[in-house]
């Protein structure tokens, strides 16, 4: 048998996961020497032993521990250098750092089990946590990942935890986050003027209040939540009033599967997505006899529900509340408070307590949200649990920056082959946005060492993220690279799958910046990684009062039927009867002056024309509320349509939706079911653009073709589109690691900036 020596070196999600240790304990297994260490790229191993134990030890070496990801490992084979024993030895830093570092992980069963254990030292203790589970990405600092740059650096282990620590055989060997009663965080409960209130179990005392349906401001891994008793109807339409936020539902924490099952309707997909590690929020179809008081999701037929991923939220449960409503801890449309100051501040008037600790959340990282599509998850919001682990891109390239768009920001910073798309920043519309994007990117920046050699920004002048992008590409003095908006969401959709062109690329999405002053929003493209030509769009239509008609429905749907029937009198329907003649009168003035109405091809309003037109909503509380609701009241057995038309024009397919919207009025004065009619209306929107596609394919010979776009969120139409699509032999991209919303534009970007510096 002879004797061989292996030099390995492995990259990827490998420091402070708990990967020196199993290495240790895999080397023990196989009676292998050598020794293991830390350094900038990964994890240095070297083995000796006979070369069966040693290709029985890098097999092993694909099944890590969870949190670990090993994204390449580097084998080379040498002389016997004739090793004793097995050792972890120390770190070595680095000029160069490419340590991943890993999302915050829910907690993981072995400390769950402790948790609860009275005989554990850590029984009842809210911050367990262990190399498998735990706060990561929130709580880190700088890099190298360890205890001092995070903020747990002012908790000293007491003697229990620093064994623990220093034991490459413990569960918790460099787990930088360990704690225990005696040494870690404490929580406090606080009445709302910020006075402790005292007793000797404040998780205790919080259940109580919880359950005299109080409304109680939780601080979670990446900010606070406000939690109330979710059957409970009185705290949750209290909830909705102090938060003025009318009817956006309300997000649901459960204490376990078992509680989803009896709300929701589950399958092996969403159960597998509830009780991942990432512990997203799943958007479910709820049962109609759930036990949820109304106020929850007024007039949902979905609930948005996550299981507990804090040893704190398990506490929650651990006495009875089977769920809770777990919305984000701020006002409206601000972003989610997570510095104790501030959250008393902003939250001093919707909650009534403040279950608070003193372990600080350096950075802010809302729950994720993702829907089942079809078995497999799609995002809806990319941020904890997924953040800051990377996208890996089909090419490498020189490091940029990638501002996003203005709604649903999120920012991209490259390495290598590495896309860090950030967690999910929010509408850049105020201070507080504004200071985590700004603040991300240099988070980002620092724990991966990046220095941009380009800025890319999107073409929209007024996007705060693009003129941020324009004057730091000014101060760092390297070149600045536009593009087109809906070009980057088919470019992240090309990023995620590898793909480099040609393609084509159906963008059904709000609105983004056209390249001919128009405002684009439903758009057929050919694209390469380089480039992109408009083969066609949907037909434009001025949007009355730009920014305004997005929030306003009824707007949209006055003018297709102002362009359709040349006056809106003419149709008598309930919605032109309800409508407010003199303010539409002054609109279409407006629109024939040409003030303040551009023209816009978005797929976005013509969804929320019909909403209004059939009555559903005229006007909305939350991004996308009438689209939404006008998906979910649809009849899923509908298969009728009413056919677009399809225009050509200067060699641009043109999609013609008014033949639908007259289909649509004819079908509102015979009285028919607006479930019908909605699921009518999806089908051809779906079918108009399976006719595009298929023009589009005669003309350029692809028939790969990607979706995206906020408006594909709606899975109704995705799921009729992609029937359609492959039933006419088009491959079909859509995406499942970024959002097809405004979410992934930042990843386009910056995949196009990398192909374009490459050549
Ligand atoms: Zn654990
Ligand atoms: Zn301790
Ligand atoms: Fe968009």
């Amino acid at each position: 048998m002879g004797k061989v020596r292996a030099s390995v070196q492995a990259e990827g999600i490998v420091q402070g996961v708990g990967f020196r240790p199993f290495v240790y304990d895999l080397a023990h297994r196989h009676g292998l020497a050598g020794w293991v260490f830390n350094d900038a790229r990964g994890v240095q191993i070297e083995i000796e032993g006979s070369d069966e134990h040693v290709a029985a030890f890098l097999s092993a070496l694909s099944s890590p521990p969870p949190l670990a990801i090993v994204e390449r490992t580097q084998v080379r084979y040498t002389a016997p250098a004739g090793y004793t024993g097995f050792e972890i030895r120390k770190s070595v830093g680095g000029e160069e750092r490419l340590t991943l570092i890993s999302p915050d992980m829910a907690l993981c069963e072995e400390c769950r089990q402790e948790l609860f254990d009275p005989q554990d030292r850590r029984f009842r203790y809210p911050f367990i946590n262990c190399t498998n589970c735990g706060p990561r990405f929130t709580i880190i600092e700088d890099i190298p990942y360890d205890r001092a740059k995070t903020t747990m650096a002012p908790f000293e282990m007491c003697p229990d935890c620093s064994r623990e620590y220093h034991d490459p055989l413990n569960r918790r060997f460099h787990a930088q986050p360990n704690a225990c009663p005696t040494c870690g965080p404490q929580v406090q409960l606080l009445d709302n003027t910020g006075a402790e209130v005292k007793c000797d179990d404040p998780i205790g005392e919080t259940l109580c209040l919880l359950k005299e349906g109080k409304i109680v401001a939780v601080k979670g891994l990446g900010g606070f939540h406000l939690a109330c008793d979710a059957a409970n109807e009185g705290a949750v339409s209290l909830l909705r009033g102090r938060k003025y936020r009318e009817d956006k539902p309300f997000a649901l924490m459960c204490r376990d599967v078992g509680v989803v099952e009896g709300i929701c309707v589950l399958d092996d997909a969403s159960r597998t997505l509830l009780q991942s590690k990432e512990r997203s929020i799943v958007i479910l179809p709820r049962r109609p006899d759930a036990e949820v008081a109304g106020s929850v999701a007024p007039g949902q037929g979905t609930l948005g529900v996550m299981l507990p991923y804090t040893p704190l939220h398990h506490l929650l449960f651990s006495d009875g509340l089977a769920s809770l409503v777990m919305t984000s801890g701020n006002m409206s449309d601000e972003p989610i408070a997570y510095e104790d100051a501030e959250a008393r501040e902003r939250l001093g008037g919707i909650a009534d307590f403040f279950l608070v600790h003193n372990r600080e959340i350096r950075t802010r990282c809302d729950d994720s949200v993702v829907k089942p599509f079809r078995g497999e998850a799609t995002f809806l919001r990319r941020a904890r649990g997924y953040v800051p682990f990377p996208i890996r891109l089909p090419q490498g390239g020189p490091s940029v920056l990638a501002c996003g768009a203005e709604l649903k920001n999120t920012f991209c910073l490259t390495k290598g082959d590495y896309a860090f798309l950030s967690h999910h920043i929010g509408d850049l519309e105020n201070y507080e946005t504004m200071r985590s994007f700004e603040e991300g990117i240099e988070l980002i920046r620092r724990l991966f060492q990046i220095e941009p050699e380009a800025v890319v920004y999107d073409l929209h002048p007024d996007y705060l993220a693009t003129r941020f992008a324009l004057k730091y590409a000014g101060e760092q003095g390297v070149p600045k690279i536009g593009v087109q908006h809906h070009f980057a969401h088919a470019l992240s959709c090309m990023a995620e799958h590898g793909l480099a062109g040609p393609a084509l690329a159906v963008v059904m999405d709000g609105t983004g910046y056209g390249e001919d002053g128009t405002v684009w929003g439903g758009e057929f493209l050919e694209v390469t990684l380089k480039n992109y030509t408009r083969l066609g769009h949907l037909r434009t239509i001025p949007l009355p009062g730009g920014d305004r008609a997005a929030k306003e429905p009824w707007r949209m749907a006055a003018v297709y039927l102002d362009r359709i029937y040349g006056r809106i009198e003419k149709v008598d329907i309930p919605f032109t009867r309800g409508l407010d003649r003199g303010q539409w009168s002054t609109l279409r003035e407006a629109i024939a002056a040409g003030i303040n109405s551009p023209l816009c091809s978005s797929t976005g309003r013509l969804f929320a024309a019909v909403s209004a037109l059939i009555g559903v909503r005229g006007m909305i509380n939350y991004e996308g509320q009438a689209a939404i609701e006008l998906e979910q009241m649809a009849d899923q057995g509908e298969s009728g349509e009413y056919p677009p038309d399809i225009i050509q024009d200067n060699g641009c397919f043109i999609l013609d939706p008014d033949p639908v919207i007259e289909a649509v009025v004819k079908a509102i004065k015979k009285g028919e079911e607006p479930s019908a009619i909605s699921a009518r209306f999806h089908n051809s929107v779906a079918r108009g653009i399976v006719q595009m596609a298929i023009k589009m394919r005669e003309q350029t010979g692809l028939s790969n073709i990607i979706l995206s776009g906020g408006v594909f969120q709606n899975h109704l139409l995705m799921g009729r589109t992609w029937d359609l699509l492959e039933g006419e032999d088009f491959q079909v991209y859509i995406h499942h690691k970024v959002p097809p919303n405004d979410g992934c534009i930042a990843l386009g970007q910056a995949f196009h900036a990398i192909a374009l510096q490459d050549s």
